[in-house]
């Protein structure tokens, strides 16, 4: 789960991070109210989306050429801004073309920045480590950073029985060239940043830039968390600070009925029991050059109106030409899938291929079902029969689109 800027930052603060002093905004008479009580006199508005790149990003059906984070020096400057971003559709590199709609705004004081560098902490699956990257080349993508002039990226990677000490900070500090008082400050926000992370269970914070102030201090200026879903049930006020409206709908609504589904870019389908089942009935679908729309597991003891949620989810994707229903029935029963597909099928006028795979507990039941509901359904008898038989049929399915 991702949450916004300004919840980042409430987040390190309480670890005693220092960043600049805000207050989120969501109308602009709330935005010239934060201005007035922050103080000037420079502020800056910032969108708040789940993407970055908002800075050197643009509104769509705007020729101002303004970017979503702007750094004003009036109390109306700071409305009008507010009121030419809220509502409105941020295009940046991390949005894609389609953009976010800004929905809240950030309103901050405003920073003297004498260095903008770059502070990224991050489980490294290859070393099985959280590691912890550092970059005098701050404000830029770090992607960018790693493909152009990676010798400038510093890492170190922190030995889980250890944990961090305060070595590794310094080496970092002293990495990014900082002198005198800075290195303290810079190790402090790093040993602090540091412990958020663990003990937020988060799988990435990302501080860019991370500035020195023209006195000296060391401070996030920009702060992205994501969190290990898995871990959510510890943190339930982290939980609190989902914002629904940056989610995936589709997502989201399947994690309503506790399945486990992720959008992929193909055009098949899948509702299979079992996340291993799952992946095979993927890689067999791509054996036999298909492209799978989704993953999508019900789980062991789905229910029928579970069953019906998944079936409308794999339907309301537009891009989904076929579906693929792969089932091993062991807790699992194959007439509850059967009545789950019937019912969907039916509430949403299926006009797409229908393949099935049924195996297991009641399959008989389960297939007749199927067949008595009148259904076009193709069955399968095995894995492979199915994985062809739905290949076969979406390209039947796409030659009589075209050639009407
Ligand atoms: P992003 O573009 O989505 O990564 O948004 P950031 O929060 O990183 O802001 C983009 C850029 O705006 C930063 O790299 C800074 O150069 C600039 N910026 C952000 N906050 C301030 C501020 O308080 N003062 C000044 N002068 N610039 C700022
Ligand atoms: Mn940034």
């Amino acid at each position: 789960m991702n949450i916004h800027e300004y919840q980042a930052k409430e987040l390190l603060r309480r670890y005693d991070v220092l960043v600049p002093h805000g207050r989120v905004a969501f109308t602009p008479d709330e935005a010239a109210h934060a201005a007035r009580k922050l103080g000037g006199p420079v502020w800056v508005v910032k969108s708040q989306i789940h993407a970055g790149g908002r800075g050197a990003g643009r509104f769509a059906d705007d020729s101002s050429g303004k970017g979503g984070v702007r750094v004003v020096k009036s109390i109306d400057d700071v409305r009008s801004s507010a009121a030419q971003m809220l509502g409105k559709t941020l295009v940046t590199r991390q949005t894609g073309p389609a953009g976010r709609v800004v929905r809240r705004l950030y309103v901050e004081e405003g920073c003297d920045i004498a260095r903008e560098l770059y502070l990224g902490i991050l489980i490294d699956r290859a070393t099985s480590r959280i590691t912890i990257m550092a970059s005098t080349e701050g404000g830029m993508e770090i992607e960018e950073v790693a493909a152009r002039t990676p010798e400038k990226i510093l890492k170190v990677a922190i030995d889980p029985a250890s944990g961090i000490q305060p070595f590794h900070a310094r080496r970092l500090a002293f990495g990014l060239g900082l002198s005198g008082k800075q290195v303290g400050a810079a190790t402090r926000f790093i040993l602090s940043t540091y412990r958020a992370f663990t003990e937020l269970d988060a799988s990435i914070v990302e501080i860019n830039p991370l500035v020195v102030t023209g006195s000296g201090d060391v401070m996030a200026l920009d702060a992205k968390f994501s969190f290990d879903d898995n871990a959510l049930f510890r943190h339930p006020d982290i939980d609190a600070m989902r914002d629904e409206s940056e989610e995936d709908p589709a997502e989201t609504e399947a994690a309503r009925h506790a399945l486990n589904y992720v959008r992929l870019d193909g055009n098949i389908g899948c509702m299979v029991n079992g996340a291993g089942l799952a992946m095979a009935t993927m890689d067999i679908i791509k054996l036999h050059g298909g492209e799978p729309a989704n993953f999508l597991d019900v789980g062991g003891g789905a229910t029928t109106e579970r069953v019906t949620a998944a079936f409308r989810l794999i339907l309301a994707d537009p891009e989904v030409e076929g579906i693929l229903v792969n089932i091993f029935g062991g807790i699992m029963r194959c007439d509850v899938i059967a009545e789950g597909v019937v019912a969907a099928a039916r509430e949403v006028d299926l006009t797409v291929p229908l393949v099935v795979r049924l195996e297991g507990t009641n399959v008989d039941l389960g297939k007749k079902i199927l067949r008595d509901s009148g259904l076009p359904v193709v069955s399968a008898k095995d894995l492979a029969d199915a994985a062809e038989k739905v290949v076969a049929a979406v390209r039947t399915h796409q030659s009589k689109k075209g050639g009407k």
